[in-house]
């Protein structure tokens, strides 16, 4: 059977793939089964954040795969120990819990939040529970995070949904600050919306969330699975504000491929989870830990994050300048870093097949986005290339 049979008899139809089966990947690019090639700025989704089969992520990884893959967290693991030490290091005092995916680590978040709302309300529970996302957020696809996505596309055929969310808007602090209340468990935000269209929270925004938050003892939490490891810039997007964390959470770049997710906690709500009020069997096991640590080795050798900023700022006048010839077309560029989004006037599915069909590939985010995600060890001369490829696209 060929592969389109194979997914048409065998799998569900819960997602529409591009017509194009993937075979091989090397550093910004991937292959064919026609053994074509195409400068991938899809990175799975930003997750392969060193791009693909990098040399030393697959000497790690393989070394540990003979080595010890699997215990369970009923026993400790020196990679575990040492993945939470050196990502506390780069986001301050606290504490972290792994886990296997962004929405599992969303979960983690929520849990985090209703047992802080416990503690508000001096130990009853029920009380104060809400949470405060922002319109267009994304958050997950379990019953948790698709509640806290406030989207029809996202909930519909699945409700009811959890109690307790309520919906603000992004980047206007007083719609956040006429539903927070006593009844307010925590806030949670991404520093920048990925799959909502690539809309950045102000740093003037986030400092008022903290304010608020402070206020009324809820917890800022940010959603950092898109925009952290390092995409924006900084370690972690809210980073750019200058803000207090209360509690994050990771996932897609973090193990460069490898599905893993985390929350980071900080001091002084860490001790909220005590033995058995959460877990996961797989969650930071020594494969899933050594392809992470595989990832912030890279990271940090290289530089990647530290000169990130300026790199992008390049890229981003080429696409900027290439962009601006099409105002018909092209409404702007957004994002932050190498999370960068062309807004089109219109439906970007025709835009992105072509930029497909010129070697490109890029991902929608929303109706009207596509969204540019190149692995952090993308070379200029790609990064250039890929704008060359979208004026060639946009001039059709
Ligand atoms: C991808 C994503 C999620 C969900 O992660 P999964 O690993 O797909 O469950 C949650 N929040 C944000 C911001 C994301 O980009």
């Amino acid at each position: 059977m060929k592969t389109t049979e194979l997914y048409e008899t065998y799998l569900l139809s819960n997602y529409a793939p591009a017509p194009l089966t993937l075979v091989r990947g090397e550093g910004s690019r991937v292959w064919d089964d026609a053994g074509r090639s195409y400068l991938d700025f899809c990175s799975g989704i930003a997750v392969d954040i060193l791009g693909h089969t990098h040399p030393h992520w697959v000497k790690s990884v393989q070394q540990q795969v003979s080595t010890l893959v699997h215990a369970s967290n009923l026993f400790r693991n020196e990679l575990q120990g040492k993945l939470a030490q050196r990502l506390v290091e780069k986001a301050g005092p606290g504490k972290m819990l792994f886990c296997n995916s962004g929405t599992e680590a969303n979960e983690a978040l929520l849990k985090l939040a209703r047992l802080h709302g416990r503690r508000k309300s001096g130990g009853q529970e029920g009380v104060a529970y809400q949470v405060i996302v922002a319109a267009k957020a994304f958050h997950g696809r379990t019953f948790g995070g698709m509640a806290a996505t406030p989207q029809d596309k996202i909930q519909n055929g699945f409700r009811p949904m959890l109690d307790g969310f309520a919906v603000g808007t992004l980047n206007d602090l007083a719609s956040f600050e006429k539903l927070i209340s006593d009844q307010t468990a925590a806030v949670l935000v991404e520093a920048v919306q990925g799959e909502g269209g690539l809309a950045v929270a102000s740093p003037d925004f986030l400092r008022g969330l903290r304010a608020l938050c402070d206020k009324h003892n809820a917890l800022l939490m940010f959603d950092e699975i898109q925009c952290g490891m390092g995409r924006t810039g900084k370690y972690f997007a809210f980073q750019h504000a200058g803000v207090r964390a209360d509690a994050f959470s990771l996932a897609k770049g973090l193990a460069g491929g490898f599905p893993m997710g985390a929350i980071w906690v900080g001091a002084p709500h860490a001790d909220l989870f005590t033995p058995g009020s959460h877990g996961t069997t797989f969650g930071g096991n020594p494969l899933a830990c050594s392809a992470a640590h595989a990832v912030l080795d890279v990271l940090e050798s290289e530089k990647l994050v530290e000169n990130l900023s300026a790199r992008a700022a390049t890229w981003r006048a080429a696409l900027q300048e290439t962009i601006a010839a099409f105002p018909q077309k092209v409404k702007e560029l957004r994002g932050l870093g190498f999370l960068t989004g062309i807004a089109l006037t219109g439906p970007v599915a025709d835009t992105v097949a072509a930029l497909r069909e010129e070697g490109l590939l890029t991902v929608p985010a929303g109706d009207n986005v596509i969204r540019l995600l190149p692995p952090l060890t993308v070379s200029d001369a790609d990064l250039a290339e890929s704008a060359a490829i979208l004026g060639r696209v946009l001039a059709k």
